[in-house]
């Protein structure tokens, strides 16, 4: 604690002096992002020096681009055994279940079995024929996870899974409850499009935007929230166009094709992984499905901008009195 003190001293009280402490690193292939409340400059290094730890320990364990990663053991393995998995992992991947049994499908990890053969950056996609091959591996059901034991098996050959629709919102997660523990109390923490918010921006919200998923740097709108969580899934930030068609990274696991009704989704929750799991979902559900779907959870609200630009807010955001 740093203490103004001096002449002063004999009429008022020391003031302890606290500041805003920030840090941004680039981990999991996106920007990772924190700010933080304190009045004690040590801990609020040991903090970010935390988050950004824990940012790296969840790519290590669950980045499909590291073939040392264990989710990449299971991918390589989990046909042929039950690959031991660390207890994060089966967390997620049962998190990541429960989201594909709530929307009858869209959001499905195995995706990846067709996915991994899409290359955003070299422009590349698989042919109709290719992904006709692999469909079938694409199926949720198919995985399964024995949360005693802690392994992960696949039921069919030629299956993968990928958590990139899910492992973000999770680590923010992890990190808000790791500042939570050091006794933080005002923080965002920020990992590509999922945000969680611990407490306000003393005594303000914090002001969240939401990027026009067409043009840079302006956006659809911004909000004020508090201990909240603010996940965006887009069709602009890994994609090409070939042809007049945009193929990007969040896919239709029954066609093996990119989503093509909407342009972003937001959402708006208690927790980040929850938030994440649904920005996905919804992407792929579209308007009518995928607000039906935010309709029935509490505490769960949802911005829109579909194909033509559209943007189309939930019940509790479109109501006066609404947040
Ligand atoms: P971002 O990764 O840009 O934050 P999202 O949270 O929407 O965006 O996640 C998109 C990622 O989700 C993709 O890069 C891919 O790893 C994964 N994914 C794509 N389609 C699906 C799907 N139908 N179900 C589950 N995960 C998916
Ligand atoms: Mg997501």
């Amino acid at each position: 604690m740093r203490l103004t003190c001096g002449l002063l001293v004999l009429l008022l009280p020391c003031l302890a002096v606290a500041d805003w402490y920030q840090r941004e690193e680039a981990v999991m292939g996106t920007r990772i992002a924190v700010e933080l409340w304190s009045d004690d400059p040590a801990l609020a290094a040991r903090a970010l020096d935390s988050v950004m730890e824990e940012m790296r320990r969840t790519d290590e364990l669950m980045s499909t681009y590291r073939p040392e990663s264990q989710l990449s053991e299971v991918n390589a393995h989990g046909f042929e055994r039950a690959v031991a998995v660390d207890p994060e992992i089966i967390e997620v991947v049962q998190r990541a279940l429960e989201f594909s049994r709530l929307t009858g499908g869209a959001f499905d990890i195995t995706y990846a079995s067709v996915g991994f053969l899409y290359d955003f950056r070299e422009r590349h996609r698989p042919s109709p024929v290719e992904i006709r091959e692999r469909l079938d591996s694409v199926d949720y059901r198919q995985v399964e996870v024995d949360p005693e034991r802690r392994t992960i098996r696949f039921r069919r050959s030629g299956m993968r899974i990928d958590l990139g629709g899910i492992a973000k919102g999770y680590a923010v997660d992890r990190s808000i409850s790791i500042l939570r523990r050091l006794g933080i109390e005002h923080a965002m923490v920020t990992a590509g499009g999922d945000t969680r918010l611990l407490g306000d921006r003393r005594g303000q919200p914090w002001i969240v935007g939401i990027r026009d998923p067409r043009s840079d740097g302006s956006m659809v709108m911004r909000m004020p929230l508090e201990n909240e969580a603010i996940s965006t899934s887009g069709d602009y930030e890994r994609y090409f166009e070939q042809d007049g068609v945009r193929y990007h990274h969040i896919l239709v696991p029954g066609t093996g094709e990119s989503a093509r009704e909407l342009r972003s989704v937001t959402i708006i929750g208690p927790d980040a992984t929850q938030t994440d799991g649904l920005s996905t979902s919804v992407f792929v559900l579209g308007v009518e499905r995928g607000m039906a779907l935010v309709a029935g959870l509490p505490d769960v609200e949802a911005v829109i901008v579909d194909r033509e630009g559209r943007i189309y807010y939930s019940d509790g955001l479109a109501q006066p009195g609404g947040r």
